[in-house]
């Protein structure tokens, strides 16, 4: 069992296989999971008590134990930490690339607090290069599937000499012991003093923010001398007030990669109802030939999966002649919809939050159905406006916010674009 270096897991997990790499703890204390912190109060019918809230990755029982191998693997470090990205960073990328990893050697967390679209992948490079070159041990973790899906890829060319390993829950694999990996925030609970560097991206998303399981999590699989970097377009209070006191380092990148400035939302959109008798609102439909015309893919955000096939419908009913997709997080055909919409195979994809971010689609236009629906954060909307005009070609494009009332996350976001924009 030598590819197990950094994991905690049951007896089980590892065919009863345990020598003396693994540490021995017991997986519950006074009620509470050693794996994720939280207190149960759940009982098998032999009266044992078990933890209910992670029980995905493995039932954890009061007289279990936990095995977590702390013999820390020695990987050779890397020439260049195995970077053969031959690209150039602009002047403030550079700077907070530097920023990174001045922190990273003072064992420092840092939060980098950047508009969407800014680059943050790149800057990135840098400190992965001077951890891995040291023959430390790396992870980006961020709550969403289709981010790592989106990083993977990227990181895999820039590092074409480094194993890089891809954990989350949709693509089951054994462990393999890599330097590097890309994972989601969920696979973090397996880890435990693993890493030297942790990166976690879109720290404000959903599931991560304000869950504590997740957060108690990353804590746990970063090395006590480790750095933990927090990568938000939208942070929150604490992380703020920490930055402030110079407890953890703080970048702020307010320019976008190509110079240009984050869309505004063109909210004026006041909508109601958005259909009625299976037609669109003829404004609604006014805007969307325009966009049409202009040749630009289109992503529309519904607020709910339930909503999708009557939008669905209704689109096509109203647009007989264009390619229409519809996908949310459970869609079976979702990385394939998503590849043929950035191909511009399709004209209009309807989609829920699950595109709201980690996604680049070259000159997309997007309109938010709904947008003051309670699903949508300030967060949440930055970055949907965020979606438009990445590309150094084509900076600029539509995003527009269709709503009934006008609500605290609505106002809160135009906000912050415009601040970011100053
Ligand atoms: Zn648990």
């Amino acid at each position: 069992m030598s590819k197990m270096y950094g994991r905690q897991c049951l007896a089980d997990q590892i065919n009863n296989n345990i020598n003396s790499d693994f540490e021995k703890v017991p997986a519950m204390k006074n009620g509470i999971c050693q794996r994720c912190n939280q207190f149960s109060n759940f009982f098998l019918p032999n009266q044992e008590r078990y933890c209910r809230n992670c029980i995905g990755l493995g039932r954890i029982c009061e007289k279990d134990y936990l095995y977590r191998n702390l013999n820390a693997k020695h990987y050779k470090p890397l020439i260049d930490g195995g970077l053969t990205w031959q690209g150039k960073l602009t002047q403030a990328q550079e700077r907070v690339s530097n920023e990174l990893i001045e922190s990273f050697n003072k064992h420092k967390d840092h939060l980098v607090h950047a508009v969407t679209g800014a680059g943050k992948t790149e800057m990135l490079f840098g400190v992965i290069k001077t951890c891995l070159s040291a023959g430390k041990t790396a992870a980006i973790a961020t709550p969403r599937i289709d981010v790592v899906d989106e990083l993977y890829p990227r990181f895999c060319e820039a590092f074409s000499r480094v194993k890089i390993g891809k954990y989350h829950g949709r693509e089951f694999h054994e462990p393999d012991d890599e330097q590097f990996i890309i994972c989601t925030t969920h696979q973090l609970l397996k880890f435990y003093q693993a890493f030297d560097l942790l990166v976690i991206d879109e720290v404000d998303s959903f599931p991560f923010h304000n869950d504590p399981v997740l957060h108690f999590g990353a804590k746990q699989a970063v090395k006590m001398q480790g750095s933990c970097f927090y990568l938000t377009a939208t942070p929150d209070e604490k992380l703020l007030k920490k930055a402030k006191q110079h407890e953890i380092g703080y970048s702020l990148l307010n320019r976008r990669f190509h110079g240009g400035l984050l869309p505004i939302p063109k909210n004026q959109l006041y909508l109601r109802p958005f259909f009625k008798k299976n037609k669109l609102h003829p404004k609604l439909v006014k805007q969307i030939k325009k966009i049409i015309d202009n040749k630009k893919p289109l992503l529309i955000f519904v607020p709910r999966i339930a909503q999708l096939p009557t939008y669905h419908q209704i689109f096509e009913n109203t647009f007989p002649k264009l390619k229409i997709a519809s996908v949310h997080a459970a869609d079976k055909d979702r990385q394939n919809k998503v590849r043929q919409f950035r191909n511009q195979e399709l004209d209009i994809l309807l989609t829920t939050t699950i595109l709201e971010r980690g996604v680049t689609f070259k000159s997309v236009q997007v309109i938010v159905l709904a947008a003051d629906d309670e699903i949508y954060n300030t967060p949440s909307l930055i970055q949907i406006a965020g979606r438009v005009g990445r590309n150094k070609d084509d900076r600029t494009g539509l995003v527009l916010f269709c709503y009934h009332h006008y609500t605290k996350s609505l106002r809160q976001a135009n906000y912050q674009i415009r601040k970011m924009n100053r």
